[in-house]
């Protein structure tokens, strides 16, 4: 039976970036070597690092002035090294989910924090709208698409100060304007490719500002200075996501992809509205392209168990809620193919007739 990823992260990735990986693991760019242990710095891999970054570039139109990193320690050690590199004295965040409460709580370790909104009293179903950022921010930070509770910022944040974002699970799904960013990481386990790199997009100028002394591997400079090949890279996960970033440029780049999510994201929620069994968690205008969270509507509840058994049985796999919604989680990353999107919404249907 064919088997459907909706997994939040990691999560599906193309067919393709999956056999280019598998080959490299064999022979590595013809070296006859395994991608696994090739040295970091022979000719070969700097090509990859050298292409991925250019392609980085290239796909979110990278202005001038502007690196792109690939880090080890996640997202959740850009929560704590994003203050510690750019918060002079004060930052403004919005606290939208986990993970920006998270961040929020490592910038609090690094100095004063301004917490413009919360979403936490409606356990974050929705984003907060009309907050001000204080002009004397040094930046403000958001997390433009909440996975666990599928909220989506699609509109750039208008404020007056540089922007931080935590761009994880929505990473390349649509065009950014790059130059209102000091910074932008995403983990790239959620859109780009396997679990052990995070892709930072700095800008340069907003470095080196904050008087401390920081320890090296949490200095930007550090890995700006030496292309990310301060110490040993990722290998594996930079050579994947290369291979998803050649896909996606093959697609079209990321205004075809961003059609591409909007014609998958619409077709779930449509079926949401349309089937008595179920109902959508969050605001209609924040619901998420890349992880769309239902619950059984409210006379159905002890249903849920039955319609993950049933949906298992036809091959949907990772549509159990996180633990903190319950219900389901569809997540619709690039890779997904309208097909699964098909395959999901049919299986509502056909449970829905079985009640
Ligand atoms: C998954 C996720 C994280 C955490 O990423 P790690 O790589 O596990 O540290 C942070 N932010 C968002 C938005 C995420 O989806």
């Amino acid at each position: 039976m064919k088997k459907f990823n909706f997994y939040a992260g990691p999560s599906i990735l193309s067919p393709y970036a999956i056999s280019q990986t598998a080959e490299a693991v064999n022979n590595f760019a013809g070296t006859g070597l395994s991608l696994l242990e090739i040295s970091h710095r022979s000719k070969e891999f700097q090509a990859v690092v050298d292409e991925t970054n250019a392609l980085v570039k290239e796909l979110l139109e990278v202005p001038e002035g502007y690196e792109v990193l690939f880090l080890g320690g996640g997202a959740s050690l850009q929560f704590y090294m994003a203050p510690l590199n750019l918060l002079k004295s004060k930052a403004s965040y919005i606290d939208t989910g986990t993970w920006a409460h998270n961040a929020i709580g490592q910038a609090k370790l690094v100095g004063e924090v301004e917490v413009v909104g919360s979403s936490a009293d409606k356990n974050y179903t929705y984003i907060p709208k009309n907050y001000t950022v204080s002009p004397d921010s040094d930046y403000f930070h958001y997390t433009s698409n909440n996975t666990i509770y599928g909220t989506e910022t699609l509109q750039t944040p208008e404020v007056s100060v540089p922007l931080v974002c935590d761009m994880s699970s929505d990473f390349m799904s649509h065009p950014v304007d790059v130059s209102k960013y000091d910074l932008i990481y995403a983990g790239a386990q959620k859109n780009v490719g396997p679990a052990g790199v995070t892709i930072v997009i700095v800008k340069k100028d907003a470095l080196g500002q904050t008087g401390r002394t920081l320890p090296t591997m949490l200095d930007y400079q550090t890995h700006v200075k030496k292309g990310s090949m301060f110490n040993t890279p990722p290998c594996l996960p930079i050579y994947t996501c290369l291979q998803t970033l050649k896909w996606y440029k093959e697609l079209g780049g990321l205004k075809a992809l961003e059609k591409l999510a909007v014609e998958k994201s619409t077709k779930l929620y449509d079926e949401i509205d349309r089937n008595r069994l179920f109902r959508g968690t969050v605001a209609t205008e924040d619901r998420s392209r890349m992880n769309v969270c239902f619950v059984m509507n409210d006379e159905y509840t002890e249903l849920s168990d039955q319609f993950f058994e049933f949906a298992k049985g036809r091959g949907m796999v990772g549509i159990k809620g996180h633990r903190s919604v319950g219900g389901f989680r569809a997540s619709l990353y690039n890779a997904m193919p309208v097909e699964g999107v098909d395959a999901l919404v049919a299986c509502m249907k056909d449970f829905e007739k079985s009640i």
